[in-house]
């Protein structure tokens, strides 16, 4: 067999259909952060703004963030030597548990290598130990999460987006005694909507279902300590499992799942993806607490990153662009095509020193194409504005649809509607 030949056929199929990934090669400028120093395919170098970074609150670069980071490394040194059997618990991952355990009100929490990780393991643990469990999985749910409801093995069923409703039929045709697991996130990162959590933790005591919330798109962002959508509205008791991540709005690497004892003990001791791995090493995990108890008494970066979001979906929609009103801090502007994306996010980053990653299928729906902006506290009004003649600019010069957005546009919409589902998410 010609396997090269095979590999190359492979990614081809996904240029043909406008689907190829190319990686922009960028060296972020701590102190300066949205610049970045990118470089193009002949090493050309020069500088730029950053519009579409999970850095959410330009914690990456928090100068108390980096001192734990480099203080630790110089006194511990850098690999964690070991999976956590196995001489791999060192002391600053413990205190970070403690640190998660505290931010979401809960008995324990246990730390992943990454927020997927912490997903898959989790998901697929406590549904597996549970007898003849039934998963219920929102349609718009994480790449990793469906990832973990795979990996169970149990029987599953998928409610419409965000739709209540439809929870409530799927879990009254089930045996009331069956073990139950709800699996949502609280902020979409795609369309950027919110959970109805409240509803969906009524639905879960009234049919006795644990629930399972992702938090990753909101914890350091939301709430009063940064605990995500579930403390701004005062649910986090009221969910079973919290997970998140500490490489977006925290700034660095790494996930969590917090809950109750007797839950992390378990996934600790069953799941394979935890059990199997080296730890996260102690610089990374002081950093990443750092960032924690940073945000948990101040407010500052949560307010001051409002601000920005708000004033960048007035600014590009006062220009007429086709921006996603949203409730959140996530601004996409839809373009509708995934060659016209991939051509306007290419324009924006020659002629105007812009990067913005084009969003395509399977991310989105076919026809949902998008520019996904993420405004943080760093981006001044001044850059806002810069983007605002950019973009315009660049809907100009590529004729592209500057219609307000319809409900029907967006991915959400238009999914809980009879479309077929992408196969693979992220
Ligand atoms: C990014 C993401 C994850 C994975 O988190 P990482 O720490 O980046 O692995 C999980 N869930 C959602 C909804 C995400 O967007």
């Amino acid at each position: 067999m010609d396997y090269r030949g095979f590999f190359e056929d492979a990614v081809d199929a996904l240029r043909q259909e406008k689907r190829y990934r190319v990686f922009a090669d960028l060296e972020r400028i701590a102190g300066q952060f949205p610049r970045a120093i990118y470089r193009d395919a002949a090493d050309n170098q020069r500088e730029i703004t950053i519009w579409c970074s999970n850095d959410y609150l330009g914690m990456g670069q928090n100068p108390r963030v980096i001192a734990a980071m480099q203080d630790t490394a110089a006194k511990l040194g850098v690999g964690a030597g070991g999976t956590r059997n196995i001489s791999g618990t060192n002391r600053p991952l413990v205190e970070l548990e403690r640190s998660l355990a505290d931010l979401h009100r809960k008995d324990a929490a246990l730390v992943f290598t990454s927020g997927f990780v912490s997903n898959e393991a989790a998901i697929s643990t406590i549904a597996r130990l549970l007898p003849d469990c039934i998963i219920f999985s929102d349609q718009l749910n994480h790449a990793s999460m469906i990832q973990g409801v795979r990996q169970s093995g149990m029987q599953k069923q998928i409610f419409r987006h965000n739709d209540v409703g439809h929870l409530r039929e799927l879990l009254a045709a089930v045996d009331r005694q069956r073990p139950k697991l709800i699996v949502f996130e609280s902020v979409y990162s795609m369309d950027g909507d919110v959970a109805p959590i409240k509803e969906i933790c009524d639905l879960a005591e009234e049919f006795g279902a644990l629930t399972y919330i992702d938090e990753v798109h909101a914890v350091g962002m939301y709430g009063p300590r940064g605990g995500g959508i579930a403390e701004r509205d005062g649910l986090m008791e009221r969910i079973d499992i919290i997970e998140g991540t500490l490489a977006k709005g925290f700034g660095v690497m790494g996930g969590y799942v917090a809950a109750n004892r007797a839950i992390i003990d378990a996934v600790r001791s069953y799941a394979p993806e935890f059990i199997f791995t080296t730890a996260l090493p102690p610089a990374l995990c002081a950093a990443a607490r750092a960032s924690i108890e940073h945000l948990k008494v101040s407010g500052a970066e949560r307010a001051a990153h409002q601000r920005q979001a708000q004033l960048t979906k007035d600014i590009l929609a006062d220009a007429g662009l086709p921006v996603l009103r949203t409730n959140t801090h996530i601004v996409p502007v839809i373009v509708g095509d995934a060659r016209a994306c991939k051509a306007a996010s290419d324009m924006l980053l020659e002629k105007h020193n812009i990067y913005i990653q084009p969003i395509n299928y399977p991310t989105v729906p076919k026809g949902t194409e998008r520019l996904r902006i993420t405004p943080t506290p760093l981006h001044s009004d001044e850059m806002i504005i810069e983007l605002r003649h950019a973009l315009v600019s660049v809907w100009s010069a590529l004729q592209l649809p500057r219609e307000r957005p319809t409900e029907k546009v967006s991915a959400s919409k238009l999914m809980s509607g009879q479309l077929t589902l992408p196969t693979v998410g992220g």
